[in-house]
């Protein structure tokens, strides 16, 4: 199959070109031809799967036959996306693929000044791509209206419930109009987001890519048995020995993440961190800094990674073994993307052995065991009665599952201590 079976018009598919995509990806393959019908679409997808191309195409065809680029200055058309970096990707999509057609589109997100937003704003804006907190701020100070808007994505719903949203999007979509196309994306779908789903869509096509229970066969997954606090040799052991020039590190928390980020940089290595707690120059710059490839590390927590698109990102390596097994598969999604190879790498310590259980579960398979290199002895711990000396903040309970216990169930993580991420 070839972009061009697709009833794309000659604007889109020239796009297509100059970014060197020849074939469409499943989710394309099976959605635009109906999506150009304007029927809606309730998509399983992950990232990684194509699905921006899958709504962003259809999307600005749609709006290019309606004439939305005669300049009126109306949102026609509004993206929601859980994180900045996420809906960063998704602008930057809309540029590549429309920028023959005339149509405008900006994006906003909260943590950076809203003035160079509000200019955009008062320019004129076809298309909006929002993260849901800053547009409802900009909609109460009556900088944005989203009566004309017919073509709405909610992008990434699963994770929207987790980050605590859904008040903020149950009040943006109360301004819509009823009469809209509506383009919903889910990488789980729980209860919770079937209900929404079925409240928002009217016989909606349904695609189911990759379930999150499937990693991409093409990414090779094996695990290192080590200690806790050896876990940082092993890391500049691994990266050494196998020669891995770009790898994305995953930490469970924000602290991690720079204690990794530092070790790293201290041996030699030049690795940068990003989390919800820095600011956004800062992010932007380590994301720049790694796609660039002038950073070889780039340690993150998995809110910060959420939709991080670096083309052809060789290794993942999970410093920490996720609570939530589906966060595992969505991690290593980052790599192996498109049909390319990915090599995902995981650390456990013995605190964490009922964590992998539980991902092998998910996955259905046991992870290759590598052989652990000989490392420096862990300098002694001194660990106080229920905690650990590095995070004594943590409850204990969260880092260690209880070891009778081995339902997973018991173990996952509430979307409580998963917030603090
Ligand atoms: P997404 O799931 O939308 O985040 O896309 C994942 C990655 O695949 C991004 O880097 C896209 O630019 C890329 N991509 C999207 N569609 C295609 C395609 N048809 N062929 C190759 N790469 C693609």
């Amino acid at each position: 199959m070839k972009f061009d079976q697709l009833n794309l018009i000659a604007p889109l598919l020239n796009a297509l070109q100059q970014k060197g995509y020849t074939e469409p990806t499943p989710i394309q393959e099976q959605s635009i031809p109906h999506l150009l019908e304007r029927k809606d679409l309730f998509g399983c997808a992950q990232t990684g799967t194509g699905k921006t191309a899958a709504f962003a195409l259809p999307i600005l065809q749609l709006m290019h036959e309606d004439g939305d680029a005669a300049r009126n200055p109306y949102v026609h058309a509004l993206i929601l996306a859980p994180t900045r970096e996420l809906a960063l990707q998704i602008n930057e999509s809309f540029d590549a693929y429309g920028k023959l057609l005339g149509l405008r589109n900006a994006v906003i997100f909260g943590g950076v000044s809203q003035h160079p937003q509000e200019a955009a704003l008062r320019r004129g804006v076809d298309i909006l791509i929002a993260t849901p907190g800053r547009l409802l701020d900009l909609m109460q100070q009556g900088l944005v209206k989203l009566d004309r808007v017919r073509y709405f994505v909610l992008d990434e719903a699963d994770r929207m419930l987790d980050m605590g949203f859904i008040h903020d999007i149950k009040k943006i979509l109360s301004k819509l109009p009823a009469k809209k196309q509506t383009f919903f994306f889910s990488a789980t779908v729980p209860e919770e987001i079937r209900s929404m789903a079925g409240a928002l869509l009217h016989n909606p096509i349904r695609v189911n890519v990759t379930p999150v229970s499937a990693p991409a066969e093409t990414v090779q997954q094996s695990v290192y048995f080590v200690a806790k606090e050896q876990k940082r040799f092993l890391l500049k052991r691994v990266i050494e020995d196998q020669g891995i020039d770009h790898v994305l590190v995953f930490t469970r928390t924000k602290r991690g993440a720079d204690r990794v980020a530092r070790d790293l940089t201290k041996s030699g290595i030049k690795a940068e961190s990003i989390h919800g707690d820095k600011s956004q120059n800062a992010r932007q710059r380590a994301l720049q800094g790694f796609k660039d490839r002038k950073v070889q590390v780039l340690v993150a927590t998995d809110i910060a990674a959420r939709g991080i698109d670096v083309v052809q990102l060789s290794h993942v390596i999970n410093f920490e073994i996720p609570e939530v097994p589906e966060t595992y598969v969505h991690r290593i999604g980052r790599t192996g993307r498109a049909g390319a190879s990915g090599i995902a790498i995981t650390f456990c310590s013995p605190d964490e052995t009922d964590y992998l259980k539980d991902v092998q579960k998910l996955i259905k398979r046991t992870l290759k065991t590598e052989v652990t290199p000989n490392l420096p002895p862990a300098p002694p711990r001194v660990v106080p009665e229920g905690g650990s000396s590095q995070r004594p903040q943590r409850k204990s309970f969260t880092r260690n599952p209880p070891k009778s216990n081995s339902s997973s169930s018991g173990q996952r993580a509430t979307a409580t201590s998963r917030k603090r991420y």
